[in-house]
């Protein structure tokens, strides 16, 4: 079949669930036997979001091919288990940076280059990309930011471009919010009307609406939206407040958004597919009585999209071993040795997160030390991994003054030390060790138990690695190397067997858990918590 591509839109306000819609439909459509991609557009100037301050947008995903990519493409992985690549997610920073190169190296042959045709027609080549190169049947394609908003106009005008060629293998669905005036007891169209209007501006006659709303929409506010926005009534859908994120797909199904997709697309429409895994995990959150209480130990306790993944994969463990997960954000500034006990009491078990730099390392030691000394489950992610390694440096092998050069360039004990290949790297974008890499891991650790295997491929982002000078002390006073790569023996796990569960990974395996497959590491993980 030729690839079909549909462009999700917002307007009226930001996080409406742009990325939430887009990964509820690509389900839908997968679920009847079709392949699909979704791609995120971000109108922001950075090439990518790697390096932007967590307080920006929240955690930075990593693609299975090293991207650093929006954390939406989170959401699309877990729903849909596909994996996401470099060619998922693209900024203007990335349209323009080619644009330029291309400039540069005289492709234009002399032409003034200008935002249409040239940044136009890159936008294009990048989402076609997908139907071509990847071979995609559905390609969904969400543009961030809001309708009116200056810095979205050229991929605005690129889809009324595509709306043109492609006819009907071309959709867009607006994404609009319908408020309700408690005082007149109303639900309100007119933000929808306008937001509509302006995407008429630009050209874009939107095929589809979905409108997030709090409380039920009538059939006469359906009615009035699509006889004021030129859409077809039954193709006018409401996105109500649910419990759970992963009812999403169900309430678009009852409605017939995917039918309305493919009829509208000239695709057969069908069965409707039961959902019935799905379904099974929504069951499975639902049934859930008792509770598993974790804490995760990090800096950015206000913002908890800076640890989005980590939070998911925690909630799929816990659900699939019959808890809720209750998670509490420990700030890990605020740790001491005075008010740890008090900190992690009645947690079952600790999570110390990802990071950069020095704020609130201290406390990440403080909380390891416990956790160690109290034989608390714990699981270190990247920095927490490195912390781990450095309070045991410290309050084991007895040097005080262990460190990673991170934090410290002179310390005498650099058991975290920067990867030679790190040593001539100047720029910050893109240049960690990113991406999936092979890990093989000792039989018979607890590491391996957990995965139920010795192979494993998990995605980095780091620059700073366990320095192998130290690795036979370590061993030698209980805390192994139990995972290394292959290629590069660069050490990728840490654990200490004599615990109940003490595992620390160099890797993120949050980035690989989704609905129906979540991480064997963070199940096992959530089953110890449990089981203390
Ligand atoms: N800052 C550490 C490093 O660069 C850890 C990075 C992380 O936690 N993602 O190695």
């Amino acid at each position: 079949m030729e690839t079909k591509y549909i462009f999700v839109t917002g307007g009226v306000t930001s996080s409406l669930g742009k990325g939430i819609i887009s990964a509820s439909l690509a389900k839908l459509l997968q679920s009847r036997g079709y392949t699909v991609t979704i791609q995120k557009f971000d109108p922001y100037i950075n090439i990518d979001p790697g390096t932007l301050n967590p307080y920006e947008h929240g955690e930075c995903y990593v693609t299975v091919d090293g991207h650093e990519a929006d954390l939406d493409l989170g959401h699309y992985e877990r729903f849909t288990n596909v994996e996401t690549t470099r060619d998922n997610n693209i900024t203007t920073g990335r349209i323009y940076q080619n644009v330029i190169q291309k400039e540069r190296r005289g492709d234009y042959l002399g032409k003034t280059v200008q935002i249409i045709p040239h940044i136009t027609d890159e936008i294009k080549r990048n989402v076609k990309l997908l139907g071509t190169k990847h071979k995609f049947d559905f390609v969904i394609t969400e543009i961030g930011g809001t309708v009116g908003d200056i810095e979205s106009l050229p991929f605005l005008e690129s889809v009324r471009q595509l709306k043109w060629e492609l006819g009907k293998n071309c959709l867009v669905v607006h994404l609009t919010y319908v408020p309700y005036i408690a005082a007149a007891k109303e639900l309100k169209t007119k933000p929808t009307q306008h937001s509509v209007k302006h995407l008429q501006e630009v050209g874009i006659q939107p095929d589809i609406l979905v409108l997030r709303t709090e409380h039920e929409l009538t059939s006469e506010v359906r009615r009035k939206v699509a006889l004021f926005c030129n859409v077809e009534p039954k193709a006018v859908f409401q996105s109500i407040d649910v419990p759970s994120v992963f009812e999403v797909p169900l309430k678009m199904q009852e409605q017939g958004l995917d039918s309305v997709v493919l009829e509208k697309t000239g695709m057969p429409v069908g069965e409707t597919p039961s959902l019935a895994s799905w379904r099974g995990f929504l069951d499975k959150i639902y049934n859930a009585s008792d509770v598993v209480r974790i804490g995760l130990v990090g800096k950015y306790v206000e913002l908890p999209d800076a640890y989005k993944s980590i939070n998911e994969a925690l909630f799929q463990a816990a659900t699939y071993n019959g808890r809720k997960l209750k998670l509490e954000f420990i700030h890990s500034e605020k740790l001491t040795d005075e008010n740890i006990a008090e900190s992690l009491k009645g947690l079952d078990g600790v999570v110390i997160a990802p990071g950069f730099g020095n704020r609130g390392i201290e406390g990440k030691f403080v909380a390891l030390k416990y956790a160690r000394e109290n034989n608390m489950p714990t699981l270190g992610i990247c920095l927490g991994m490195q912390c781990m390694v450095i309070e045991f440096a410290r309050n084991v092998l007895g040097y005080s003054d262990a460190n990673s050069t991170e934090m410290d360039v002179k310390t005498k004990h650099n058991v975290i030390d920067l990867m030679e290949e790190q040593k001539s790297v100047s720029n910050y974008g893109g240049t960690m060790r990113l991406g999936a890499y092979d890990c093989e891991l000792e039989e018979g650790s607890n590491a391996a138990t957990a995965y139920g295997s010795t192979s494993v491929k998990e995605r980095h982002r780091h620059r700073f690695e366990f320095n192998n000078d130290y690795k036979d002390e370590f061993e030698k006073a209980g805390m192994k190397c139990v995972g290394k790569n292959p290629e590069t023996n660069l050490v990728e796990v840490v654990e200490i067997p004599e615990l109940k569960w003490f595992i620390g990974t160099q890797y993120h395996p949050e980035y690989t858990s989704t609905v129906l497959k979540p991480n064997p590491l963070f199940v096992d993980f959530i089953k110890a918590a449990i089981e203390k």
